[in-house]
């Protein structure tokens, strides 16, 4: 968003928060509970490139006013950085909090958070490999996760679904009086151990959780596993003897399709980001 006179004021109320939020002492976030001192100031180039990623993944309709994407903090693996609850098309570099992997924000300054954060902390302490994560509600996946069809790789674009795609059974985590959400780190943990060592996780009646090791390896996995999504129900209703990638077709095409994520990023970043 371009800021206009009107958002101005707040545009620098943000950018001071960010600034005494990041390598500040801990100050006492809403509930009174000091939050954890922080790791230092991340690098601007990553922060930038978690904007990107929430303006990308609106963008590219995998997103909507819900979802969240967070990133590894370059500086500390015990910490990560996520927006302030915001749709995520609105997330600016002024909206990027630092929280622990217990999911508490180093310096929220009373803003509100995102409920699900927990997935993200969970899932981080979980998977040392991971860099990047994105939550999602994008419309295909959510047939995958009820209907008993296994979500699987039928072109190269997806080969990175290979192993699989497992289905979180929030009842049987949080009993069946929830409302969906993962909204505790127990509900976090139950996620993140259905993600096993996959690239994605299915939660059922709710959405999808992608990882990757890098944010635009994570925007790369979150638009081709809602496109695959698509296209296996296309080729469903055509079919039921649809022919998927074999497990070396798949291993071979995952290599070479993440070499050239970076082609597809700089084109979504330039049309996302040129959106006033
Ligand atoms: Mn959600």
């Amino acid at each position: 968003m371009r800021p206009s006179k009107r958002n101005l004021p707040k545009l620098i109320v943000g950018l001071v928060l960010v600034w005494g939020g990041i390598g500040a002492a801990p100050a006492i976030p809403d509930g009174g509970r000091a939050g954890p001192a922080s790791s230092g100031p991340a690098d601007l180039k990553l922060i930038e490139e978690l904007v990107a990623a929430n303006r990308v993944l609106a963008d590219q309709g995998v997103l909507d006013g819900y979802g969240h994407v967070s990133v590894r903090h370059n500086r500390d693996p015990g910490r990560y950085l996520m927006s302030r609850s915001l749709a995520p098309e609105l997330v600016t570099a002024a909206d990027v909090l630092e929280y622990d992997l217990d999911s508490n924000a180093v310096d929220p300054m009373g803003r509100s958070l995102y409920l699900e954060r927990y997935m993200h902390g969970e899932i981080y302490k979980a998977r040392p490999d991971v860099k990047a994560i994105a939550h999602n509600h994008s419309p295909s996946v959510i047939p995958f996760g009820v209907s008993g069809v296994p979500l699987r790789p039928l072109y190269h674009m997806s080969a990175f679904l290979r192993a699989g795609v497992p289905v979180f059974e929030i009842r049987s985590a949080g009993g069946p009086g929830t409302d969906m959400l993962v909204r505790t780190p127990a509900l976090g943990r139950a996620l993140a151990q259905a993600l096993g060592g996959n690239s994605a996780v299915l939660m059922r009646g709710h959405g999808a959780v992608v990882v990757g090791t890098s944010l635009p390896q994570v925007v790369f996995r979150s638009i081709y596993t809602e496109v695959n999504a698509r296209l296996q129900a296309q080729a469903l209703s055509l079919s039921q003897n649809v022919i998927y990638l074999a497990p070396e077709e798949a291993q071979r095409a995952e290599t070479t399709m993440d070499g050239t994520v970076g082609r597809a990023w700089e084109l979504w970043k330039r049309k996302a980001l040129s959106k006033p």
